[in-house]
């Protein structure tokens, strides 16, 4: 493959082996359960995977090219199950990029170290049930009091938010400021006034917790408000927001690849009309266009991570990564059911399971119309 080095190589054959010895065999079981898998995380976490961002100084693995070893990491974990990767991505880069950035050194030692090592669980939140893709018109409101701030309101759909040890919320301090108002806090999940509303029930990544929160006079002291001293905190948090697209869009490619080759085996296997149904033109065509979808998809999405390896600037290409990605994956998905037949409707196939998690790609980190919102602007419109 086009972007692969000696590091790039080494990395996914690694995390691909420790995919089919761990993950894979217990994915369908975690989607049953919905449960979160504490123990695989805290696996992830000991190998080291969960450092893959990050500087060796910072206790990171010191890749060359993080970026797309990540990409690796997203769509290698993806391929068994999109609930634990997404996890997974949002532990390695969303709640831990401002930690690393701009965490003075109680936080290294508190959070941002033991969230490389798996000991502690990170969240990232912004949206609350009335402030979605228009997350700037949030309401959590974070108020200066003597040595901190306090925080009110609540949030929706946080990834990580009933077994998260700390989240990173992003809230507004003046709500006539909009985006230049919101700032980030860290809060500690033992701190009084903390509360899980309830977890949310999905037909999707059901293994990926998701979770409903309040908070209720949220004590946050001074040096956990994340910033780096100039302007709103999360307009400068929004490069990692933008980072984030290319690991969703590797998400999707991991489920699409999967569909792909778990479709490709069936219609090899299934006899009809005394041979196998992937002798019938009409179902070739169509596993050829799940592969040309899925190539395309892992080509721009490997082209955005090897642009942000290079310091580029990827605003465009990890919204077009996300949208091609998630909805090229989405249809190869929907196309494995397809050639499956009646069996790809039952809960003994995987092809249903990867069908449903192939919608999260496509909203998780925000909506394709958001995204064509952000490539509109980027070509001028
Ligand atoms: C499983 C899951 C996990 C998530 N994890 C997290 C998390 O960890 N932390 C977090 O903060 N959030 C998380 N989210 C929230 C996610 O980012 C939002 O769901 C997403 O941004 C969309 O917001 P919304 O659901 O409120 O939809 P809405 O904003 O209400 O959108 C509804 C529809 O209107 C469209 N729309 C809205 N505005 C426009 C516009 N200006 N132009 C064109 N169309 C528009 C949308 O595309 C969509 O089709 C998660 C969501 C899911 C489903």
């Amino acid at each position: 493959m086009m972007f692969e080095t000696d590091e790039t190589r080494e990395y996914r054959h690694h995390i691909a082996r420790w995919v089919d010895e761990r993950l894979k065999p217990q994915a369908e079981a975690l989607d049953r359960t919905g449960e979160f898998a504490f123990e695989l995380f805290r696996e992830i976490g000991e190998l080291g995977y969960l450092g893959t961002m990050y500087p060796q100084e910072a206790g990171g693995s010191g890749l060359d090219n993080p970026y797309t070893c990540f990409t690796i990491l997203c769509e290698e974990l993806a391929r068994a199950s999109v609930g634990f990767a997404a996890g997974v991505c949002m532990q390695g880069s969303t709640a831990t990029h401002t930690l690393h950035a701009w965490g003075d050194a109680e936080i290294k030692k508190n959070y941002f170290l033991p969230a490389l090592r798996g000991e502690k669980i990170g969240a990232f939140a912004i949206t609350e049930p009335n402030a979605g893709s228009d997350a700037a018109s949030l309401k959590t409101k974070a108020t200066k009091t003597e040595g901190g701030w306090l925080l009110n309101g609540g949030k929706v759909f946080t990834s990580n938010g009933t077994v998260a040890d700390f989240i990173t919320v992003v809230a507004t301090t003046d709500p006539a400021l909009k985006a230049k108002g919101l700032e980030l806090f860290l809060v500690d999940t033992t701190t009084t006034g903390f509360s899980v509303g309830r977890k949310l029930e999905k037909f999707s990544v059901n293994c990926s917790d998701t979770a409903e929160l309040v908070f209720d006079n949220v004590f946050v002291p001074d040096n956990h408000r994340l910033n780096n001293g100039s302007g709103s905190s999360f307009l400068n948090a929004y490069q990692s927001l933008t980072v984030d697209r290319i690991f969703t869009a590797a998400l999707a490619v991991g489920v699409g690849r999967a569909a792909y080759d778990a479709s490709l085996q069936y219609i090899q296997d299934r006899q009809q009309f005394g041979q196998a149904v992937g002798k019938f033109q009409a179902v070739q065509f169509r596993q050829v266009d799940m592969l040309a979808k899925l190539e395309t998809a892992r080509l721009y999405t490997y082209h955005a991570a090897q642009l942000a390896d290079q310091s580029k600037d990827i605003t465009r290409e990890a919204a077009l990564a996300k949208i091609i990605a998630a909805e090229n994956c989405h249809e190869v998905c929907h196309m494995a059911m397809q050639n499956y037949g009646g069996w790809g409707l039952m809960n003994e196939f995987p092809i249903q399971r990867f069908l449903r998690d192939s919608y999260f790609p496509m909203v998780g980190g925000g909506t394709g119309d958001i995204m064509r919102l952000i490539v509109a602007r980027q070509i001028g419109l």
